[in-house]
């Protein structure tokens, strides 16, 4: 294959920033308090929404343009981080950008660190409302948790159900919010206390089905989940994942991330018409061998850059592209433009506070 040709886009994600407030062990992109306090550009956000929302016309009724509507997970836009309420002037005048340029099922992620009242979460909600904003999401896990205080969760929970109706609220899982309704969580929970708490239940609660094993997780998680060799992973390749229509993501420097593959690039968004006319995989080495499997990236990573398995394996194909990613990346920071945005690699390395590859990954 010479060419890599993305779907036009059906549903996104755009990140206002990688900066949060939180550092989930399970963080797909990373987010933390370390990140630069770099948020989106507005008039750029305009350029890639008004690109997007042409796209979205391709797939959708065009009455859905024209009313509020039931929000999806795989439906309209998402503004999203890192946590988009740290920079709330922000996210408002995000909102009525969006608005603007008639994005539908528009809604707005938030760990709700913010909902220390009453009163600051019905205003905020009731403003976001009547600026456009359709509807949020609440996440709700057991790593959230960690920083951020469960009633305040809930109380996001309740009163965003009575702004924006409930169909238009999704808490992101519920699974986690009954459970802790129902064991009574106050204030903060530690991981571990977690774990004590659900016991031989973990399979469950824990399933690479709710928490994705990609990202931080891969790191900071891996020990709950089994561990397999590369070669397990080879004949796995990623066409689908870098080409997929739904659920892709723009990130505040403009990057088109496939998925929810942090840490790659297909180009910026802007140009979103330059992205869906095809990318040359001569340019992209890194995408060529995805597109081939993970054998192949994994050949080339040990070929070119030394790159040395990991002895203690691998949760899965994503843990393994990111370890050779990581290693690439510190051999050859600036010859992949895929490898974007920079500083995703340098936080996690930060995190992980070692070199990796030699000796056999981190
Ligand atoms: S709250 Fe969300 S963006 Fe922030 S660290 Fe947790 S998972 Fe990442
Ligand atoms: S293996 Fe890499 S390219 Fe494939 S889905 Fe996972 S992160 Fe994306």
């Amino acid at each position: 294959m010479k060419f890599l040709r993305p779907r036009p886009p059906l549903s996104a994600g755009v990140f206002l920033t990688y900066r949060c407030c939180c550092e989930c062990r399970h963080c797909m992109y990373v987010c933390s308090p370390r990140w630069c306090d770099y948020w989106i550009d507005l008039a750029g956000l305009r350029v890639v929404l008004e690109k997007l929302v042409s796209c979205f016309r391709l797939y959708y009724p065009p009455e859905v343009f024209h009313r509020r509507r039931l929000l999806g997970l795989n439906y309209g836009l998402h503004l999203t981080g890192g946590e988009p309420f740290l920079r709330y002037d922000i996210l408002l005048r995000a909102v009525e950008v969006a608005k603007d340029v008639g994005v539908p099922g528009l809604f707005v992620e938030t760990n709700c660190f913010w909902c220390t009242s009453r009163e600051v979460v019905y205003e905020r909600f009731r403003e976001l409302y009547d600026r456009g904003l359709d509807g949020v999401l609440i996440s709700v896990n057991p790593f959230v948790i960690e920083f951020v205080p469960f009633e305040r969760i809930d109380l996001a929970v309740e009163i965003a159900r009575e702004v924006f109706g409930e169909g238009n609220v999704i808490v992101f899982y519920p699974i986690y919010y009954h459970q802790f309704k129902v064991l009574g969580v106050r204030g903060r929970l530690r991981f571990e206390d977690y774990l004590s708490l659900i016991g031989s239940d973990y399979g469950t609660y824990l399933s690479p089905d709710l928490i994705l094993p990609m990202g931080r997780a891969v790191y900071r998680l891996n020990y709950i989940y089994e561990r397999y060799p590369a070669k397990y992973f080879f004949h796995e390749n990623c066409l689908y994942d870098l080409t997929r229509p739904w659920h892709i993501h723009v990130d505040c420097f403009f990057n088109y991330v496939p998925g929810y593959c942090a840490g790659l690039s297909l180009g910026d968004a802007r140009r979103l018409e330059d992205i869906l006319s095809g990318l040359d995989l001569d340019n992209y080495p890194i995408l060529r061998a995805l597109t081939k499997g993970l054998g192949e990236l994994y050949r080339f990573a040990v070929e070119n850059y030394g790159y040395r398995e990991r002895k203690d394996g691998y949760v899965s194909k994503c843990h393994l592209c990111l370890d050779i990613r990581l290693h690439i990346f510190q051999e050859a920071r600036d010859e992949f433009y895929e490898l974007q945005p920079r500083e995703f690699y340098e936080r996690l390395l930060e995190e992980l506070g070692m070199r990796i590859g030699a000796g056999g990954g981190i």
